[in-house]
């Protein structure tokens, strides 16, 4: 098989799973020495150089993110958990960020802006170089508040915006404020990297009203890399990028392989980071995996509606399971929402929610309030609590939005 820089093109299932063996037996090979993982072929009865494709990865304990800080603990730079990328490393990071371009039909003749903070923060780095590598052009949006990267959008005729979810939809209420309009703006797509929400029907349909675009899912870690991209079948299913990496989906508690289309946890392997590979890591993400081929023609499997939660973020309210994101896209539906929070109580092994909500102010709150009670008993069978929060008082995230708060019974 030919080890073109972008892989098979429409490969079949077949054809990608005997890419992602080849792949495989050459990264075990590269990190022989590894004492961190030839333990855990160990662990399993086998050498690593016995080991021929992704089946045999079953065998395997899997990895966690608070095993790689420990290993890291006891072998310092220490904490917090430092990642290291080799040269090749980074070139995988950024092809998967191609990808992640490509599938929402960026092009050279695309100017893009990244709205992420200077920092360590991994997605803007691999963002605005990535945009380079799919040919387009990039402005780093680091160190500005929202007025200035609202202005330096509208100044330099950006026509894709890269951010937070979160961040977009708070844009958007800034240029409200200032009397901008975005929807004349030249942006045509925007891109979500940092946390889930964009593949939340309601999120995503508030994003593509305030900007005029088109919004577009994508998913990644440190860890791991950008492992999804959204495509232009736009389903509301995004890619999982089965070039650079291996995926399995488990039941969380045994631990075992799910049916297709079943909800589990998401368990990843990197195919290209050799300088800090991950076999088999646990994500915590949620997924429910498809195998069928996608409209707009690629193989890739893919996951139904995003990230759908972390499994451990779930809550138990009056004895009904709820995600977020569930929660997130009941808020989003009703139009004078702004901003809110989540208080969560714990009482009697149940949790009781306080929905603490911002609105534009436009219409009464008590109208807002009944929309909402009615919506979770209707869609997901839950009394929650509702208080109305003053104009402005909630956090704005850039990044990481921390909506959901536990407080002491
Ligand atoms: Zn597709």
């Amino acid at each position: 098989m030919d080890f073109d820089y972008r892989g098979p093109q429409s490969p079949s299932r077949a054809e990608l799973r005997a890419w992602q063996d080849e792949r495989l037996r050459s990264l075990l090979v590269e990190i022989s020495t590894n004492r961190f993982y030839q333990e855990k072929f160990g662990f399993a009865g086998m050498k690593m150089s016995e080991a021929r494709g992704a089946a045999d990865l079953s065998a395997l304990p899997f990895t966690t993110k608070s095993e790689l800080a420990a290993e890291q603990f006891e072998h310092p730079p220490g904490r917090p958990l430092r990642w290291l990328d080799t040269a090749e490393d980074w070139e995988t990071f950024l092809r998967c960020w191609v990808e992640v371009y490509r599938g929402a039909g960026v092009t050279e003749n695309d100017l893009v802006f990244c709205a992420f903070s200077f920092g360590p923060y991994v997605s803007h780095w691999t963002g605005i170089e990535g945009a380079r590598h799919a040919g387009a052009l990039a402005i780093s949006g680091g160190g500005m508040s929202s007025e200035q990267r609202l202005r330096a959008i509208l100044d330099n005729r950006c026509t894709v915006l890269v951010c937070t979810p979160t961040y977009a939809l708070h844009l958007a209420e800034v240029a409200a404020r200032l009397g901008l309009d975005l929807r004349s703006s030249d942006i045509r797509v925007t891109i979500h990297a940092g946390e889930p929400g964009a593949s939340v029907p309601n999120v995503k349909r508030r994003i593509e009203e305030a900007w005029g675009a088109r919004c577009f899912d994508h998913a990644g870690a440190t860890e791991v890399g950008a492992w999804a991209f959204d495509c232009q079948a736009a389903d509301g299913a995004i890619h999982l990028n089965e070039l650079e990496f291996i995926f399995e989906v488990i039941d969380p508690k045994t631990c075992g392989a799910v049916d297709e289309g079943t909800r589990g946890e998401l368990v990843i392997t990197t195919l290209g980071r050799p300088g800090m590979p991950v076999l088999r890591y646990r994500t915590g993400d949620l997924v429910e995996m498809a195998t069928e081929p996608c409209e707009c023609g690629r193989t890739l499997a893919r996951i139904k509606g995003g990230v759908l939660g972390r499994a451990d973020d779930m809550l138990s309210v009056r004895g009904v399971n709820v995600y977020p994101s569930a929660i997130d896209d009941l808020i989003r539906a009703v139009p004078s929402i702004v901003e809110y929070e989540v208080e969560i109580r714990r009482v009697s092994e149940m949790d009781d929610l306080l929905l603490k909500i911002e609105t534009d102010g436009l219409s009464p709150f008590a109208e807002v309030e009944r929309a909402i009670l009615a919506a979770f008993r209707a869609q997901l069978n839950i009394r929650v609590s509702v208080a109305q929060a003053t104009a402005g008082s909630l956090p704005r995230y850039e990044f990481k939005a921390r909506r959901y708060k536990r407080v002491a019974e």
